[in-house]
């Protein structure tokens, strides 16, 4: 279901490395991650995750004002949404925010799990600063397709990030969350490598308020024989993910890729 809504701001100052704004043009995602703490983020309290979006149709407006007289900064679009699920074919709230950045001249980076982005190519080769961001976590599309429902399959992404980079976009890749013995590390760096991104940003499942019982359904129905070695490895995880992002960063040295692993807490 998509819900309109007004809203009163448009960029908020965001705390992620490299960004200094975030802006959402949707509240909620009908990607329906399984693994997303978004809802965690937002306070989200409008029944199951995935099945309201609720679109900002002032933003570009309020946007559009808060331009003229911010101080010029990297906007990061889609820090607790996705800005290119499939609402945006028919709102194109992302593309006009794209505008307003473009005619501003601001830093844009983007981050999104769907080959939509490919729309507003004509856009992102007019900016000076720009890089988009794909988030991959598994090979398997039957895997990808229970996980993350609502997104593009893992081929369209791998497809999307090529042909960004043939457009002359500067493009990097979000491997995460490493899901335990279901994200095939060295297949999935194997196969990003040959699309050429930038750099690769490694993220662990972070188990906020709230996601453990999503995470766990989802594990009994896909492996249910993984569910004890889940209940040891989270919430800490700390051991586990040291061998993992070893063995992800020797691969992407084996492809010549550059690896960041996010030390976030
Ligand atoms: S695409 Fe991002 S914001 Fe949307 S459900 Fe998945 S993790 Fe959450």
């Amino acid at each position: 279901m998509i819900k309109e809504i007004k809203v009163k701001t448009a960029l908020s100052p965001s705390q992620l490395p490299g960004l200094d704004y975030a802006l959402n043009p949707y509240r909620g995602c009908a990607h329906a991650c399984v693994y997303c703490y978004a809802p965690a983020v937002i306070h989200w309290n409008e029944g199951k995750w995935g099945d309201l979006v609720e679109a900002k149709i002032n933003l570009p407006r309020i946007l559009s004002k808060e331009l003229r007289v911010k101080k010029k900064g990297v906007v990061g679009i889609g820090t607790v949404t996705d800005p290119y699920q499939p609402v945006e074919k028919k709102y194109e709230i992302t593309r006009r925010c794209l505008e307003l950045l473009l005619l501003h001249d601001f830093p844009v980076c983007i981050q999104t799990k769907s080959s939509l982005v490919l729309r507003d190519i004509d856009l992102l080769k007019e900016f000076k600063n720009v890089e988009v961001g794909i988030t991959l976590t598994v090979l398997d599309d039957a895997v990808r397709e229970k996980m993350e429902p609502g997104a593009t399959s893992v081929s369209e992404r791998l497809r999307a990030l090529a042909e960004l980079r043939e457009n002359g976009i500067k493009t990097w890749v979000f491997l995460g969350p490493v899901m335990p013995h279901i994200t095939e590390v060295e297949a999935l760096v194997d196969a990003i490598a040959e699309v050429k991104p930038e750099y690769v940003l490694v993220d662990r499942l972070r188990l906020k308020e709230g996601m453990w019982e999503r995470v766990r359904d989802f594990i009994e129905e896909l492996k249910p024989e993984l569910l004890c070695e889940y209940e040891r490895i989270f919430p800490n995880g700390v051991e586990y993910y040291g061998d993992v992002f070893m063995k992800i960063k020797s691969r992407c040295e084996k492809n010549g890729l550059k690896c960041e692993i996010n030390r976030l807490s």
